[in-house]
């Protein structure tokens, strides 16, 4: 079947494009839970005459929202499709931004980045829907709070997740030819504080203690255990302090992003954080924060998942690649529990997150064909 997968999601494709224009036309900003609950109703009704089942879960933010097929299928433990339904462009930004068709490229708020995605995962099941049969065990969720970190759906990736053989994660695909994702990353994030004691920078000046002089003295130590081959990195990217130009700043904050490939290296950072040492004896330094996002470390389940995916892909007449980024998502949760995780499922474009973003209207179709292979095969 794997080789008319292609041609059942074509058939099919000006009704996932109409739907993908709706999902982006439906802002959906990180935070805004009415836009965000109005979205995921959207791409409910979507599934309605599929005969899908949805659920959603109440979430802060917005809800979170779970697409099952008609009836339970025997077996479970089948496939978790895992997305996201907010984008990080602010309520409006459609005026400046329309949906805009021009050539293969489609453009808009969060058309790639994952909008696109959405439609994808739609168009696959569609065609799956379509073919008749028993349907293979698949689950979508659609979170609402991936792009400001997930913590209000981790719990819920990681609960679905276990119940899972295997996750396919609906983000972009990594560069214009398309290339899935079977490393990611790790990400954590500090705060070093900085207490040093206020003086009169004329009159006292010797009895203060400077703590955006230690904060700066301690960037240039953490900038430097960044390691480019190793592929660690250590970004000082704020740094707030002081009050006025005549008083000899108490305090000052420092907020850093570390990243790594293995959670042995974003932990020996965590550690290296954990002892530093103010240079100024009159400055006490404290550091709070830790791992967000684990790494997604390639692994031989990972590889093996992509090895069907790049299957799917040749039935299809279709090339697939795969590589490593440095960027984190949901995936880095359900791959940190050993579920076999495969990432960038979603369409293929550019511009992520850029007033700029865009998308191939011919992934679409591509990307469909390769999902449903997977997950009929
Ligand atoms: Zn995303």
């Amino acid at each position: 079947m794997n080789g008319e997968w292609r041609a059942a999601v074509a058939a099919r494709e000006s009704e996932a494009m109409a739907w993908w224009r709706r999902w982006v036309e439906r802002e959906s900003p990180s935070g805004d839970k009415a836009a965000i609950d109005a979205c995921g109703r959207e791409v409910a009704a979507a599934y309605g005459p599929l005969g899908w089942r949805a659920e959603f879960v109440a979430g802060a933010e917005g809800d979170h929202l779970i697409l099952r097929p008609p009836a339970e299928v025997a077996g479970g433990g089948g496939t978790l499709l895992l997305g996201h339904l907010d984008t990080v462009y602010p309520l409006g930004t459609l005026a400046r931004m329309p949906w805009r068709e021009e050539g293969d490229r489609a453009h808009g708020p969060g058309v790639m980045d994952m909008k696109g995605g959405i439609a994808v995962a739609w168009l696959a099941l569609r065609a799956l829907t379509a073919a008749g049969g028993a349907l293979p065990a698949a689950t979508l969720l659609l979170v609402s709070d991936e792009e400001t970190g997930s913590g209000g759906s981790r719990a819920l990736t990681e609960r679905l997740a276990r119940q899972a053989r295997a996750v396919l994660v609906l983000e972009p695909a990594a560069g214009e030819t398309g290339k899935l994702k079977t490393a990611r990353k790790g990400i954590a994030n500090f705060t070093l504080r900085a207490e040093g004691r206020a003086a009169h920078a004329g009159v006292d000046y010797f009895a203060g203690a400077n703590a955006i002089v230690e904060l700066a003295r301690q960037a240039v130590e953490l900038a430097s255990w960044s390691d480019e081959a190793q592929g660690i990195t250590v970004n000082c990217g704020v740094i707030h302090g002081g009050t006025r130009s005549n008083v000899v700043p108490a305090e000052a904050e420092l907020e850093v992003d570390a990243r790594a490939w293995t959670a042995a290296d974003l932990a020996a950072v965590e550690t290296r954080l954990q002892r530093l040492r103010a240079v100024d004896a009159g400055v006490r330094l404290a550091v709070t924060g830790g791992v967000n996002r684990p790494p997604m470390e390639r692994s031989p389940v990972g590889m093996a998942l992509f090895a069907r995916a790049r299957a799917a892909a040749q039935a299809a007449g279709l090339e697939l690649e795969e590589c490593a980024t440095g960027g984190g998502s949901d995936g880095n949760f359900t791959a940190a529990l050993g579920i076999p995780t495969l990432d960038g499922m979603g369409v293929v474009g550019g511009g992520a997150h850029s007033p700029g973003e865009w998308a191939a209207r011919r992934s679409l179709v591509e990307r469909a064909a390769v999902l449903a292979g997977v997950l009929a095969g």
